[in-house]
């Protein structure tokens, strides 16, 4: 059979322990025998990066701008007890998500892989939806104040030129917390252009929410920077395209999701986006079925799985054992990557790969064969067999050699 050909490179970022043992395997499997794979690889496993000095990221990151689609494997990022794992780093690196989130002013966005034989809590949910949060600003970059005596609290600007604006707070009688947030125009806009960026690439309707009726200005700023930014960038390539976008306050969205079909991306600040992304989680099933994509403003996609490591695992491994742990997070992530390329540079037969390995793995869930983390997520009466990894990446393997 001819491999397909891939015109430009996009970057791949290797990661740490189980992941990177599954990501050495899925390419052996089910990418090097059907695509003529073209990479700029980047090694982000740990000790590379200590060795580095943690370069390694940056420049995979800056070859992301440069390439506009990558692939990433999970990374460790280490906290006080990896530092006594491995006594050679020299320093608690920062996170690699972190770092390249930064590079390239992108937003997260998360979505559920969903398939007939395992149903989201909410049964009305046909399609996954994808979660965008926010990620700057607001309460997370607060600062806070606790008072101990009455008093009155101000807020107050000082431009550089020399302005000033003041707001009185509130006066109390007695003990108070405080909190003062703020959020950037730019980051704003970044948000709301990787957005509509990805709905046009998904062809999926965007919704965004917010409380904007009680947080006038500040909230009422997030809603009038994403109606200048539709209507000035976006609006036309939506209309083209049949999808919409939908604005309306966060108590209206929530109650809309859990009655719909599902299928949207919903936009969130960053602290609805926290708590909203957790329950659609648990609501589709499982962490290993979260499937990660970085956006940035000018449409550069990063794909990975929102799961980490899986550590446990990796240790089993290392004793020789065989686990099951499940790639299909990781396995869409590739796929997303190649199918991104595809698009860019024009090479259907790419894109068309990406789909049809998409397709085979569901087939093979479906099919019956399945890593044990989703035999107990499967409905109930639905016969289904738990494998290890490498006998579920087999089989998808040869029901994509059937697809041809
Ligand atoms: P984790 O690696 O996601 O694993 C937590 C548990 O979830 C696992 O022990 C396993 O449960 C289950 N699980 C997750 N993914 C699975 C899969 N694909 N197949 C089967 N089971 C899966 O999270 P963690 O243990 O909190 O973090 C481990 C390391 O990953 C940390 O060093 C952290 O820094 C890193 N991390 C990286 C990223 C990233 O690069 N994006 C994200 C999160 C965490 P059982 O043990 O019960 O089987
Ligand atoms: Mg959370």
């Amino acid at each position: 059979m001819e491999k397909i050909q891939m015109t430009t490179p996009l970057v791949e970022m290797d990661g740490d322990e189980m992941t990177r043992i599954l990501w050495g395997m899925i390419k052996e499997k089910l990418i090097l025998p059907f695509v003529d794979l073209k990479t700029e690889y980047y090694d982000l496993g740990l000790l590379h990066r200590n060795e580095t000095k943690d370069q390694v990221t940056v420049d995979a990151a800056n070859a992301t701008k440069r390439l506009g689609v990558a692939v990433k494997c999970a990374t460790i990022t280490p906290n006080r007890q990896r530092m006594e794992e491995y006594p050679e780093l020299t320093e608690m690196w920062k996170s690699p998500n972190g770092t390249i989130r930064a590079i390239l002013d992108g937003t997260a966005f998360r979505a559920p892989i969903v398939l007939p034989c395992i149903r989201p809590v909410v049964k009305n949910w046909e399609k996954p939806i994808t979660i965008a949060r926010h990620a700057y600003g607001d309460m997370y970059k607060a600062v806070d104040l606790e008072t101990g005596e009455a008093g009155t609290a101000e807020l107050i600007f000082r431009s550089e030129s020399g302005a000033e604006q003041t707001l009185e707070v509130q006066t109390v009688s007695g003990p108070a917390v405080w909190q003062a947030q703020h959020n950037t125009e730019k980051s704003i806009r970044a948000f709301a252009r990787s957005c509509f960026q990805y709905a046009l690439a998904q062809k999926q309707d965007l919704w965004f929410s917010t409380k904007d009726t009680i947080a006038k200005v500040y909230d009422g700023a997030f809603k009038r920077i994403f109606e200048e930014e539709y209507e000035a960038g976006y609006k036309a390539q939506f209309e083209k395209l049949g999808i919409t976008y939908f604005y309306t306050l966060i108590d209206d969205a929530v109650a809309r999701v859990v009655r719909s079909k599902g299928g949207m991306i919903w936009a969130l600040k960053n602290y609805d986006g926290d708590v909203m992304s957790d329950m659609i989680a648990a609501a589709f099933g499982s962490l290993a079925m979260m499937t990660s994509v970085l956006v940035a403003p000018d449409g550069t996609m990063e794909f990975e799985a929102s799961h980490g490591t899986v550590t446990r695992h990796y240790y089993k491994h290392l004793k020789g054992e065989k686990t099951s742990t499940n790639p299909m997070a990781t396995i869409f992530a590739w796929s997303g990557a190649l199918k991104r390329r595809g698009e860019l540079d024009g090479l259907p037969e790419l894109s068309a790969f990406g789909g049809a390995l998409e397709a085979a793995s569901l087939e093979t869930l479906e099919a019956g064969i399945m890593t044990r983390d989703l035999l107990n997520l499967a409905e109930p009466g639905f016969e289904a067999t738990g494998v290890d990894s490498e006998e579920f990446l087999d089989a998808i393997a040869s029901r994509l050699r059937l697809r041809g």
